[in-house]
């Protein structure tokens, strides 16, 4: 008879050769597809989009395919160093060695362990910056620019994720069995503070925000937010040309008072009667209550997940299984944590084409609402001049669309819009 702890060994073995099974295949059948459909712009675009926009889209999706494949070795390689290697173990007993049994040990746990992931991660979120971003002309942000995002990133890492991490390991440790229960309601409530201050608190330390100038389009925004149920609380620009050529709309604030946050790249690409069309778009989103949904849905799957690892963190070969020896003064918060966080993506990844289908439906119903409250022929032209400047490829693999795109072709979009 199988034991348990070999069993889940050879779970995570088997588990992890499909997922990057599954990942290559897909990632092979997009570079092929995008290979094939470069030398010509498709039919349906033959007069918007230009052959060298065209074979600029393919040649930029093509570079990313190829850090993805790089990116999926990182993984998996990591994945096995941490579990079965034995490095999770080792950073155990060496915080174990420094600080004894305890909280602050726990917690140190953690932290290193996000450290060193970040630091495993670097070269290649510096080769994409620098390299490929730079290379297709997307990237604006300094090498300076870059160290004091990281180094504030880290602060503010720091200042908000110590203490929810304190609250969840203290709650496993001392929450009785139903941990994960009480551990579910702090993180929800975490949640939506970090949204509630984000727009106001976290989002200002990263970019500047001014407020918007041009009349005529507050004064075309806040009818459109009128006639839609929301009142306009400010309109502000944000100075994402800073870091990306990529541009961005958005709403922040609860309830039916809205911030309407534009990045300046998208006020430099969109005439008026886009910019409304885009912002219809995002207020469908609103109407449909899709954010709302989202929302739900992550609270949802995070307390099937917490009521899981309630489960596994007490089974003994939850830990021997993944390569860890647990500890002998039975507090194993911090590695329960870690190693659910770290195997949990191999298994949500078989559901994810689920809710991918999802947020594409979600997009196709703001662009019928835009379409309905605005100018269908603006939302139309603005959704070209963004996938074009986004270098978004025309002629993506459908699997991989199946799997990973949260937002529907351009392709797809249009034919719904106009028909
Ligand atoms: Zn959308």
């Amino acid at each position: 008879m199988m034991t348990p702890f070999l069993a889940m060994t050879l779970t995570l073995a088997a588990v992890l050769v499909a997922n990057l099974l599954i990942k290559l295949w897909l990632n092979s059948r997009q570079v092929r597809h995008v290979a094939q459909h470069r030398a010509q712009v498709p039919a349906a675009f033959a007069h918007t989009i230009s052959l060298d926009a065209h074979h600029k889209a393919a040649d930029y999706t093509l570079a990313k395919a190829r850090v993805g494949v790089m990116d999926l070795g990182l993984d998996a390689v990591t994945l096995i160093c941490w579990t079965l290697l034995g490095g999770l173990d080792a950073l155990n007993q060496m915080t174990l060695e420094w600080l004894g049994t305890g909280m602050t040990q726990q917690v140190a746990l953690v932290a290193s362990f996000t450290l060193i992931g970040g630091l495993i991660g670097l070269p290649l979120s510096l080769y994409q910056t620098f390299g490929i971003e730079q290379r297709f002309g997307f990237n604006h942000t300094t090498p300076k620019l870059w160290v004091s995002d990281m180094l504030k990133g880290l602060v503010v890492g720091m200042v908000l994720g110590l203490p929810i991490l304190w609250l969840v390991l203290w709650l496993m440790a001392a929450g009785g069995p139903m941990w994960w229960l009480y551990t579910w309601a702090a993180l929800v409530t975490y949640q939506l503070f970090v949204m509630w201050i984000a727009p106001n608190v976290i989002m200002p330390l990263f970019n500047k925000f001014t407020p918007l100038e041009d009349a005529t389009l507050k004064e075309r925004v806040t009818a459109l937010m009128k006639r839609s149920g929301f009142t306009a609380k400010g309109f502000f620009v944000i100075d994402g040309s800073r870091r990306s050529a990529h541009s961005n709309a958005f709403f922040t604030g609860f309830g039916a008072a809205k911030r309407v946050v534009f990045f300046d790249t998208l006020l430099a690409q969109l005439n008026g009667d886009e910019m409304e069309a885009v912002l219809a778009h995002e207020l469908g989103h609103f109407k449909h209550r899709h954010i709302l949904k989202m929302m739900l849905t992550s609270f949802a799957t995070s307390l099937v997940g917490l009521a899981l690892l309630g489960w596994v963190s007490q089974k003994i070969w939850f830990y021997t299984g993944l390569g860890v020896m647990p500890n002998l003064d039975g507090n194993n918060s911090a590695l329960a944590l870690l190693l659910f966080m770290l195997v949990l993506p191999l298994f949500t990844f078989f559901v994810s084409p689920l809710s991918a289908r999802r947020s594409r439906q979600f997009e196709f119903e703001a662009d019928a609402y835009a379409v309905a409250n605005s100018d269908g022929q603006a939302l139309a032209n603005a959704l070209l001049k963004l996938y074009q400047d986004n270098a978004s490829t025309l002629t993506p693999d459908p699997w991989y669309v199946a799997f990973y795109y949260s937002h529907p072709p351009a392709s797809q979009r249009l034919a719904r819009m106009s028909a």
